[in-house]
C-alpha cells in the first residue's frame, strides 16, 4: 500500500524516520560508551555489553495501543528496508537510516501449528515459528541482519572501509555471516572459523559458496570463540558473534512477530527455545521486556530454555534455587546431535543471569524455566514432528523434547500453547538423520535409533527379461512393459491391490 493511503494519523509514522541515542551499556560495570565504534566487550572492566537507546522513553509518550496500530499497518508498506526485522525499526536500531537497512529476506517466519496427534504425544498445545525459513535456514539471519545493517551504515555515513568480517561458529552464524557479508562484497570480506568436523556438509557448503575464508580449527566451538576473541581485541575486525550487541538486538524481532502474530496477547503463551551461546534467549527475553515497557503487550509469556545433557552450563547454573548461591562453570561438552548449541561456556551468561532476573522479577519466579533433555530425546523428537509436517531440525527437536520435559516434571502448566522455536531447516541436520536411520551413530551420542522412527529407500530391481531403462532407451512396446512390471512390483511393495480408485 502507497503511503498517501494509509489512515492520516498513521501516516507521519508508518515510515519511520531516524530517531534514538543509542549507546553500548557495560552488564558489568555499568559504564556506557559511544557507538560511533564497534565494541564486543567493556573497555574497562571486559564484561559484555548491550545496546540501550538514551531517548527510550521519548517512545512511552505513544500509547500502546498506537503502537500496536502502527506495526500491524507497517505490514502493509512496500519497502524493503522494513519488510524484514526493520518493521519494528524504533526498537531495533532507529538510528539507521531506511535506505541503510540490509533485507535479504529475514524474519517474518511462519508460525505453524502441530496438529492434535503432535499435540498429544507432547503433552501440550503447541505451535513451531520456523525460523529454518529464514535466507541462510537459521534463525541467525535475524541477528546479521541487523549487525550488517549497522555496518553498511558505518561504510555508507562515516567512511569506514575494507571491513573484514569475522566470526566463530557452530555453523549457522558463520553461514549467515558469510551471506549478508557476501552482499556488501567490495566493502565487507568474511573470514569464519569452524570447529573441525564439528559442523555439518550443509553448514560447511554455505560460507564456501558465499565465498568466505574458511578456517577449520581443531578443537569444539569453545576454542574457535577464544581465538576470535583474541583477534577482535588485537586486530582490525568486525566481530560477528552474538558478543557483539548488533546481534542481539536483531534477534529481538522473533519476540515482536510473536507479539504481532498473536494480536499482542501473549501472557498464555510459553515461548521455548534452545539454548548454546545463550545469545537467543537473552534476545527473547529482552524483546518481550521492551514490549512490556512500551505497553505493547500487557503481561509476559513464559519462557522455557533448553539444554541437552551433553552441554549443559545454563542448566546447571539454575538447578540451585537460592540466587545468592548460584556460581557458574563452564562443562566440556560432549557430542551433541543439537550441534548448533553444543556451547560449554557461553559469551550472553551475564546477560542470561540479568535478564532472567528482571524477567522474573516482573512475571514471578516460574516464569523462566530452564530444562534438560537427553540426546535421545531430541532426535527422536525431531523425527516425529517432521513425521507430522514440520521442517524442524536437531534444535527444534531440543525445543519440543523440552516442552514434554516440562509438563512431565510439572515446569510448564499444561493449558499454556506454547511456541516452539525451529531454529534452523532440518535440511542442515540431514547427517545426524542419516546416522539414525543407519544406526551408524558414533557410542558418545548415545543414541540409540527406534525401529519403528527408521526409514530406508527400497531399490527396485528388474529381472533380465525385463526391459530395463537403464541400458538405453526403449521403444514404445519395450517401455509399457517395463512400466507394467515396474508399476506390479511397486504395488506388491506397497501392498496394494488393483482395483476402483
Ligand atoms: C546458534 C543456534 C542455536 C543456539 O543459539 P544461541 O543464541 O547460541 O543460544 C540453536 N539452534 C540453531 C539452529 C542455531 O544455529
Ligand atoms: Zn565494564
Amino acid at each position: 500500500m502507497r503511503t498517501d493511503q494509509f489512515p492520516p494519523d498513521i501516516r507521519p509514522r508508518v515510515v519511520p524516520e531516524v530517531r534514538g541515542d543509542y549507546f553500548y551499556r557495560c552488564l558489568g560495570c555499568e559504564s556506557r560508551f559511544g557507538i560511533e565504534k564497534l565494541l564486543y566487550t567493556c573497555p574497562k572492566c571486559g564484561s559484555v555489553l548491550l545496546i540501550e537507546d538514551g531517548e527510550w522513553d521519548e517512545l512511552k509518550k505513544t500509547p500502546g495501543s498506537k503502537w500496536r496500530e502502527i506495526f500491524d499497518y507497517r505490514r502493509m508498506l512496500n519497502i524493503a528496508g522494513l519488510s524484514g526485522i526493520y518493521r519494528f525499526h524504533e526498537l531495533i536500531g532507529s538510528i539507521i537510516p531506511v535506505e541503510d537497512i540490509i533485507y535479504l529476506g529475514e524474519g517474518h517466519t511462519p508460525v505453524v501449528a502441530a496438529g492434535d496427534a503432535l499435540c498429544e504425544w507432547a503433552g501440550v498445545h503447541f505451535r513451531f515459528k520456523n525460523d529454518g525459513q529464514n535466507p541462510s535456514a537459521s534463525f541467525k539471519d535475524r541477528g546479521m541482519a541487523s549487525a550488517f545493517s549497522y555496518l553498511n551504515y558505518l561504510i555508507k555515513r562515516r567512511g569506514v572501509k575494507d571491513v573484514l568480517a569475522i566470526c566463530a561458529s557452530t555453523g549457522d552464524t558463520s553461514a549467515s555471516a558469510a551471506l549478508y557479508a557476501s552482499y556488501l562484497a567490495g566493502n565487507v570480506k568474511s573470514a569464519v572459523l569452524l570447529p573441525q568436523g564439528k559442523v555439518t556438509p550443509q553448514q560447511l557448503s554455505q560460507p564456501l559458496g558465499s565465498g568466505a575464508r574458511v578456517i577449520e580449527i581443531p578443537g569444539v566451538f569453545d576454542d574457535c570463540m577464544k581465538v576470535v576473541e583474541e583477534l577482535s581485541e588485537n586486530y582490525p575486525v568486525a566481530l560477528m558473534n552474538s558478543k557483539n550487541a548488533w546481534r542481539i538486538l536483531g534477534q529481538e524481532s522473533y519476540s515482536y512477530e510473536i507479539a504481532q502474530e498473536f494480536d499482542y496477547e501473549v501472557g498464555h503463551l510459553a515461548v521455548v527455545v534452545p539454548i548454546g551461546n545463550a545469545g537467543n534467549i537473552t534476545a527473547v527475553m529482552a524483546g518481550f521486556l521492551k514490549l512490556h515497557d512500551l505497553g505493547i503487550i500487557n503481561s509476559l509469556p513464559a519462557i522455557i530454555g533448553v539444554q541437552s545433557e551433553h552441554a549443559n552450563p545454563v542448566f546447571l547454573y539454575y538447578v540451585e534455587p537460592e540466587a545468592s548461591r548460584r556460581k557458574f562453570r563452564p562443562v566440556q561438552v560432549r557430542s551433541s546431535v543439537a550441534q548448533a548449541a553444543m556451547i560449554g561456556n557461553p559469551v550472553s551468561m551475564p546477560r542470561v543471569i540479568k535478564l532472567v532476573e528482571r524477567y522474573r522479577g516482573i512475571a514471578g519466579e516460574d516464569s523462566v524455566r530452564i530444562v534438560e533433555v537427553n540426546e535421545q530425546e531430541i532426535m527422536d523428537s525431531m523425527l516425529v514432528a517432521n513425521r507430522h509436517g514440520h521442517i524442524a531440525c536437531t534444535q527444534g527437536g531440543e525445543c519440543l523434547a523440552g516442552v514434554r520435559r516440562a509438563v512431565a516434571e510439572k515446569k510448564l502448566d499444561p493449558r499454556r500453547l506454547a511456541v516452539l522455536d525451529a531454529t534452523a531447516h532440518a535440511l542442515k541436520f540431514a547427517v545426524f538423520q542419516e546416522k539414525y536411520f543407519s544406526d551408524t551413530f558414533e557410542p558418545e551420542f548415545e543414541v540409540v535409533p527406534r525401529s519403528e522412527l527408521k526409514n530406508a529407500p527400497v531399490s527396485l530391481s528388474l529381472p533380465d527379461g525385463v526391459p530395463n531403462p537403464k541400458n538405453g532407451s526403449l521403444d514404445p512396446e519395450q517401455f509399457r512393459e517395463f512400466v507394467k512390471y515396474a508399476s506390479g512390483a511397486v504395488a506388491g511393495i506397497l501392498n496394494i491391490k488393483p482395483g476402483g480408485k
